[in-house]
């Protein structure tokens, strides 16, 4: 008899462990509280527009389309061919080279870098000297700090500038990578982060269907294989007895009902599966290195349409020096179909004031709306308005991250047949969908090496 596997959670995680375990004979049931598949990845329309609810940029390399091949799970991608550049005070858009990493990019902010011409000639010298220094650092494995603690990104950078716009610039890379502000996010992890291969600024597709289309592809693989993905189905309760899990009770038409299982996967993130399965489940040591770890990561993300499009290329854009927004993507110029004929969408997005404490609205709606006049000034004359600003605080169901690269869970849990998938739960340096479709791959390799059907 197959080994009956409960997924609770529809994200790319879930269905990515889904996918990963129904090919491999394992019967398979997911159960999402929500009408779609997809979680974070699923498409509002707004006015007409379709939204983007969390990731847009599926990477072309790496763990998940790996896994889609393998499972052969088919959607159609469209690559987003370039990235550019812009810093407040430059005046202009810089194309970043095609394999960009931080020397390019500290390349192309000198080319962009802005300030009146007198000051620009003397600030050069300056600015050059730093780039040596931090260019020597980020050689020197002394200069490197590891282990918990210690400074922040910002405080490790400053010991060799003071330049605000190269400050300004590593804020950018920061945030656009990691999601989290640099003066924040300790130098350790950092360098932990961007030193893994997969953290590395890579190959993009915008997927047309939506990033939902990801998800939807691997939910038919699992029901080829005779597995199941039921929507509108709440996990009440994941059920424990004698240490194990034994399967979940879910809410089907108002009632509650019992699924059994041998294994059980939860994608909902590992505080509500310790809130979903009861704490004296766990070990004290999981429980509390969880309280410790977890860190989920706040976002603003900005929607705006417009007559005109706002920028020409295909193209994702990194912005330094503005108030909160790092970087966007004009959706409409490779997914046209996004808006309605003749009209274009954009998104931006920004790390808020702080990671740590919960958002101030208004001050982030404002910061938000400023930034956008100011990367684009002819906003209004080419027909702009705001459609949606999203604001995801650390309390959010769709924040970001569920928790901040390197303060990640392992998929295993102390309950032995219980385990933990999605985007707090990849291995140092995986973020977002990459990070959920690792901790897929890891969980069901552990399942398929331990619970053998
Ligand atoms: C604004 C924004 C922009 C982003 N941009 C990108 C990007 O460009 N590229 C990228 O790779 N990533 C991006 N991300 C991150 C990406 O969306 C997430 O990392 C990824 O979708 C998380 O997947 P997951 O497997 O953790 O599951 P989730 O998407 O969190 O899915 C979990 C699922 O579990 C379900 N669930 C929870 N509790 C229960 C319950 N009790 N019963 C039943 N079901 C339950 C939820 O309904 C949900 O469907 C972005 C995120 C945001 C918010």
């Amino acid at each position: 008899m197959p080994k009956n596997v409960v997924i609770v959670g529809a994200g790319v995680g879930g269905m990515c462990a889904g996918a990963l375990l129904a090919k491999n004979g394992y019967s398979v049931t997911v159960c999402d509280k929500l009408d779609t598949v997809g979680g974070r990845t699923r498409t509002q329309t707004v006015g007409g527009y379709g939204v983007p609810r969390g990731a847009v940029s599926f990477q072309l390399n790496g763990i998940l389309p790996a896994i889609c091949k393998e499972v052969g799970a088919t959607f159609d991608l469209r690559p987003v061919s370039e990235m550019w550049f812009w810093i407040k005070g430059g005046g202009e858009f810089a194309q970043l080279p095609a394999k960009s990493g931080i020397g390019k990019m500290i390349e192309m902010f000198l080319k962009v870098h802005g300030g009146a011409d007198g000051v620009k000639a003397m600030a050069q010298v300056g600015l050059q000297l730093s780039i040596a220094k931090i260019g020597a650092a980020f050689k020197d494995p002394n200069a490197m700090v590891t282990g918990d603690g210690g400074p922040t990104f910002r405080q490790w950078i400053e010991q060799y500038t003071d330049n605000k716009d190269l400050i300004a610039l590593f804020h950018t890379i920061t945030s656009a990578v990691s999601a989290v502000n640099d003066f924040e996010y300790p130098a350790s992890h950092w360098f932990a982060h961007f030193a893994a291969a997969d953290a590395r600024m890579d190959k993009y597709a915008l997927v047309p269907g939506g990033f939902v289309a990801v998800s939807r592809a691997l939910g038919k693989v699992i029901e080829s294989h005779g597995g199941k993905v039921l929507l509108n189905t709440p996990t009440l309760k994941i059920d424990t007895a004698n240490g194990k899990a034994t399967g979940v009770t879910v809410q089907v038409d108002g009632q509650s009902k019992t699924i059994p299982a041998d294994i059980v996967i939860s994608n909902a993130g590992p505080t509500q599966t310790l809130a979903l399965t009861g704490e004296a489940a766990f070990d004290k040591a999981y429980v509390e290195k969880l309280r410790s770890r977890i860190r989920p990561t706040p976002i603003v993300a900005s929607f705006v349409v417009s007559d005109e499009p706002l920028f020409e290329p295909r193209s994702a854009i990194l912005a330094a020096g503005l108030k909160r927004i790092v970087t966007a993507v004009p959706l409409t110029n490779i997914c046209p179909e996004w808006a309605p004929d003749g009209k274009h969408l954009m998104s931006f997005y920004a790390t808020p004031k702080s990671c740590l404490q919960p958002l101030d609205k208004d001050d982030e709606i404002k910061a938000n709306t400023e930034d956008i006049h100011d990367i684009f000034p002819d906003f209004e004359k080419k027909g702009g308005r705001i459609l949606d600003i999203q604001l995801r605080d650390i309390t959010d169901a769709d924040v970001v991250a569920r928790s901040w690269p390197g303060y990640n869970m392992p998929v295993q849990t102390s309950v032995p047949n219980l385990f933990n998938v999605g985007d707090a739960c990849g291995p140092a340096g995986f973020i977002a969908t990459p990070a959920a479709a690792m901790s897929a791959r890891l969980a069901a390799d552990h399942i398929l090496s331990n619970f053998k059907n």
